[in-house]
């Protein structure tokens, strides 16, 4: 019908429409019936489309009961998630989560560590392989296949599970401090790597929530912070961030310290 051909382009709002929309959230922990732990409490988020986004709190305001939320990993006790426009009810597909303590099994190779999420997805096994060695390679960890966890650096391990996120090709990838459990030169280059890929558009993600309770590296790494709350946590402050300069870019006499 005509009126269809000739209806208006989608409003501009659509492009504006959050990937991530978190409204209302609430999530109380059951200690027993006289003292639940009362976590979140009317938490309000939006990760729009081709951003980082910071999320500053202090230790145990309930960053990491958020993610998981987010995640689909648990349900929240209160309020709504939409990933894409679709509610989160049930381990969320489009998410790939990386952790502090890396979360990899030690007695997989770094490959099979890296494929055991396509497993998961009923992805055929040289589908799996092809697409691991890419995220592999792209990670940076191209030659350490057959390597097992205890046989790497801390910040290598981290890789690992960097490249275990991104190869289910996630549409957000929520990062858990995942900087923290690193020395303060591994950290440096990992985040540097991360924003080149980020930069070059060489991830196959639209959107990064990154948790961390380190101003520096929320101002470093994201086009925005929101200021999380304590007891309970709540998002209670939005900053954008806009530096004087690129900020992808590591020294390379930096990077000859560290590798
Ligand atoms: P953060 O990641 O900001 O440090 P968490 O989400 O890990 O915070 O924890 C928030 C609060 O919830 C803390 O007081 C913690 O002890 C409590 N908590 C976390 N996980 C559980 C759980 N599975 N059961 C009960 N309490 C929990
Ligand atoms: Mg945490």
């Amino acid at each position: 019908m005509s009126h269809t051909v000739n209806a208006p382009p989608a409003p501009a709002a659509t492009s504006q429409k959050a990937l991530v929309q978190v409204k209302n959230l609430r999530h109380l922990y059951q200690k027993g019936s006289a003292s639940d732990l009362l976590v979140l409490d009317d938490v309000q988020l939006a990760l729009r489309d081709n951003e980082i986004v910071s999320l500053l709190g202090r230790s145990g305001s309930g960053k990491s009961t958020l993610l998981r939320i987010i995640a689909g990993l648990m349900p929240a006790s209160a309020g709504s998630i939409t990933i894409d426009g679709e509610p989160v009810a049930g381990p969320a597909r489009q998410v790939a989560m990386v952790f502090q303590s890396f979360a990899l099994f030690p007695w997989l190779t770094v490959l099979d560590n890296v494929e055991i999420g396509l497993e998961a997805q009923g992805v055929a096994p040289a589908e799996r392989r092809k697409r691991a060695l890419a995220a592999i390679d792209l990670i940076g960890l191209d030659g350490f296949e057959s390597a097992y966890p205890k046989e790497l650096s801390g910040g290598m391990r981290q890789r690992v599970g960097l490249a275990r996120a991104l190869v289910v090709h996630p549409q957000v990838l929520l990062m858990d401090e995942p900087f923290s459990a690193l020395d303060v030169l591994t950290a440096e280059t990992l985040r540097t790597d991360l924003l080149d890929l980020w930069g070059e558009g060489r991830m196959p993600i639209r959107s990064i929530l990154l948790v961390t309770h380190n101003i520096e590296e929320a101002v470093l790494m994201s086009d925005r912070i929101l200021v999380f709350s304590s007891n309970p946590g709540r998002v209670i402050a939005e900053i954008k961030v806009e530096l004087p300069q690129p900020r992808n870019r590591l020294d390379p006499a930096f990077r000859q310290i560290v590798d």
